[in-house]
């Protein structure tokens, strides 16, 4: 048994404000702490159910965020940017499941802490449709799933606050989702102490873990092409994606993609938003 986890940072027990997740913040060098022991807390629950490996990708902002030498020196960990494949580099058919730790609601959602799409400054939001389902709102745990399907690997559990929690049921059916907090409003929490939410992750990771070896997740696998259509925060973000080869404008600040796969859709994000990023003065 292989575990694939992805980590990402405003889904962590006690982070409410980008004063915490940004490099340059007054309290990023707790939250990058606290972000660690949740970050291994499932890679424990991992262990304990078994596993005999664990890779550990870092999925927040420059993905160099995870203090290497306070994770159980069991794992390996995957840091640093760019990554084709951003949030899940690295899963691969060896990895018998994926969890998510510290994720966020999608862009736009009510009472959800921090809450975006890949890339907040530009993503205000972000729909996907597939073969015989139309467009509807998703988040990054939904996109991610769909890259890990490609590889027959399951989700089997998300931990965040209770919006993305709430979410990700409801995306992505019957996993392991785990609250740390629940939101109230985008920056603000009513969080579960650190060490409580790191109790709670390794049970939940272990329980997934369990759940992955009886075969009882099934990957997340919908039927191409996978429709991307974002609303950015202007015309002039949507004018730079557009550049992209395939890309279609839908509206003065909207651009449409059919992604042949979860790569592609995962690539195609990428470019848009780092192309609409440039544009931003
Ligand atoms: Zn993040």
């Amino acid at each position: 048994m292989q575990v694939y986890v992805s980590v990402d940072m405003e889904g962590i027990a006690g982070v409410v404000h980008v004063d915490q997740t940004r490099r340059t913040g007054h309290d990023y060098e707790r939250a990058r702490r606290w972000m660690t022991l949740e970050a291994n807390a499932a890679v424990l629950g991992a262990f304990d159910a078994g596993a005999r490996a664990v890779l550990v990708n870092d999925s927040h902002g420059d993905m160099r965020n995870l203090l290497i030498e306070e994770l159980d020196p069991r794992a390996e960990i995957l840091s640093g940017s760019l990554k084709p494949r951003s949030m899940v580099e690295g899963v691969a058919a060896q990895f018998q499941v994926a969890l998510f730790v510290g994720y966020h609601a999608g862009a736009g959602s009510r009472a959800g802490v921090l809450d975006h799409t890949y890339y907040g400054k530009v993503v205000q939001r972000c729909r996907l449709g597939h073969d015989g389902v139309p467009l509807r709102e998703v988040n990054e745990a939904l996109l991610n799933a769909i890259v890990c399907g490609m590889y027959d690997v399951p989700v089997g559990m998300v931990t965040g606050d209770s919006t993305t929690c709430a979410q990700t049921r409801e995306l992505l059916g019957d996993i392991v989702t785990v609250q740390v907090k629940e939101a109230i409003t985008r920056y603000a929490a009513r969080s579960a102490s650190p060490e409580h939410a790191r109790a709670k992750i390794r049970e939940g990771a272990r329980h997934a873990v369990q759940r992955a070896a009886a075969r009882e997740l099934r990957p997340y696998r919908p039927a191409p092409p996978h429709v991307l259509e974002i609303d950015f925060v202007n015309s002039a973000c949507a004018d730079a994606a557009e550049l992209v080869p395939g890309t279609r404008r839908v509206s003065g600040t909207a651009t449409r993609y059919d992604a042949p796969d979860g790569e592609v859709l995962l690539k195609v994000i990428q470019a848009w938003t780092i192309l609409a990023g440039s544009t931003v003065v």
